[in-house]
């Protein structure tokens, strides 16, 4: 059982892996690690309940104090002092454009787009990566330590890393991208970035090679441990816990009567934005369906529709017009079948063993996916056709300049939505960020935010490194915080 600490009237957030094998810690001690020691992903041992009339309560709160509210029920380890403090530097209008920091837009009869593209990278990767950037510095300081953040990227998380640990003094980041394949935009984003604590490492490959390389580093537990490595990928419970906070925003933005049931459409590739709507689901968010939409790399798509999910090989991945869903494997997908079979860590251990044996695992056989559709998934992909049809009706019907990702999910909400349904889109990057797929389907180059127009001219700091492990270690060696 849990423990009620002295003087509080609601439970404290333990953190289990989905595996069964790690015992419960607390958020400050889970929040700058990866994985689960035992290979799983970490998951709160209950989720959060908001009850109908602490939703009534919150409707006129602005972000930073809504994040605030459910960010303390995930992290009941930090002062509620100090959280406010850390949500209110994380969510500021400067920041993020506006101060709705996520705005609503009503495009169409039940139809709307939740803007979460306004930060600093210009994706919605933004508004999670702020908070991880002062929850960091925070219980860094507080534990007078340092850390090495290691990643590998192929355009948007790196960047949005990068520009959330800037200038924090106990954070180092070293992130690898390849030498050719981003956009030139996405490069400048990282490259011309002059903090004297962030290092970028353009390896001679593919995004895959830059992969294989944080993975060799990361299994030499000594050399990680020296230099404390860490990781800030899409797995990271913190990040999941912040994207809950824009769903319950919509809702509330929304004006929804309550208990009124709103449906997501969720742009879809590691499964990380959309399992945040499960999560918000799951505390009580009356949220009718929560719509996945994936691209040609449609790994989620099949599931939903089938029960069986087959991670893709490498090689099988396309590269697409959406390049930010295109994904082998959903890496927080874990913590969706974890619900789907009961919590059932052992039920879940034999499911990995399954796939890891078998490349496929098939909850269809079983009767386990019928869970989905009490969880209110459903899914749909996209085509580049599709991508570009949508980016010009967008164009002509709303007057608005959508980007390939968020077409993606508009797409397959416009197909699957119900009569009378209330569906908000969510936008995952702003076109400025992929232009040439714009003049494709426009024939015009997207806008930039003001502060962007000079962004590739801007002069470049990078190093450029073999695909080699050691030369990897000894960069890092020789920089380390
Ligand atoms: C990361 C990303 C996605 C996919 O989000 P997941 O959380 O991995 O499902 C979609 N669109 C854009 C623009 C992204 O950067």
């Amino acid at each position: 059982m849990r423990a009620f600490p002295a003087g509080r009237d609601e439970p404290v957030t333990q953190y289990i892996s989905t595996r069964g094998g790690m015992s419960p810690l607390g958020f400050c001690d889970i929040l700058l690690g990866g994985l689960a020691p035992d290979g799983g992903l970490v998951v709160p041992e209950r989720y959060p309940s908001i009850d109908a009339a602490t939703l009534q309560a919150w409707r006129d709160l602005d972000y930073p104090t809504l994040a605030f509210e459910l960010l303390r029920r995930f992290a009941d380890d930090i002062p509620h002092a100090d959280l406010r403090r850390l949500a209110a530097a994380s969510y500021r209008a400067e920041v993020f454009g506006s101060p709705e920091v996520t705005p609503l837009r009503q495009l169409d009869h039940g139809l709307y787009l939740l803007g979460l593209s306004h930060g600093p990278t210009l994706a919605f990767k933004d508004i999670a990566m702020q908070l991880l950037g002062q929850l960091f510095e925070y219980v860094l300081e507080r534990r007078q330590q340092f850390l090495n953040i290691l990643g590998a990227t192929s355009g948007d998380t790196g960047s949005s890393a990068e520009h959330a640990m800037l200038g924090k003094e106990r954070v180092r980041v070293f992130m690898l991208s390849p030498d050719i394949g981003m956009s030139p935009f996405q490069r400048a984003q990282m490259y011309a970035l002059q903090a004297p604590n962030v290092f970028n490492v353009a390896v001679r490959g593919v995004f895959d090679d830059c992969q294989d390389l944080v993975k060799a580093v990361s299994e030499d537990a000594q050399f990680k441990a020296r230099y404390r490595i860490g990781a800030v990928n899409s797995i990271n419970w913190a990040r999941i816990a912040a994207q809950v906070v824009y769903y319950f925003k919509a809702w509330l933005a929304l004006g929804a009567k309550p208990g009124q049931p709103v449906s997501f459409a969720v742009p879809t590739g590691n499964f990380g934005n959309v399992c945040a709507g499960h999560v918000a689901r799951q505390m009580g968010l009356p949220i009718h369906r929560l719509i996945v939409a994936t691209n040609e790399n449609d790994v989620l798509h099949q599931f939903f529709r089938t029960g069986v999910y087959r991670p893709r090989l490498g090689h099988q991945v396309q590269r697409t017009s959406s390049p930010s869903m295109d994904i082998s494997k959903a890496s927080n997908f874990e913590r969706l079948v974890f619900d789907l079979v009961g919590r059932d860590p052992q039920r879940l251990s034999a499911l990995w063993r399954e796939l890891g044996q078998r490349g496929e695992i098939d909850l269809g056989a079983s009767g386990e996916v019928a869970a989905v559709e009490t969880f209110g998934f459903v899914s749909g992909s996209s085509s580049h056709a599709d991508r570009l049809r949508v980016i010009r009706q967008a164009r002509g019907d709303w007057g608005l300049l959508l980007d390939p990702h968020t077409a993606d999910g508009i797409k397959v909400a416009l197909e699957e939505r119900q009569p009378g349904e209330q569906v908000i889109c969510l936008e995952t990057a702003l076109p400025a960020k992929f232009e040439a797929t714009i003049r494709e389907a426009l024939g015009e180059t997207p806008p930039r935010p003001p502060g962007y127009a000079d962004l590739e001219s801007r002069p470049q700091r990078y190093d450029l490194l073999e695909a080699d492990v050691d030369a990897l270690k000894a960069y890092i060696a020789g920089r380390a915080g």
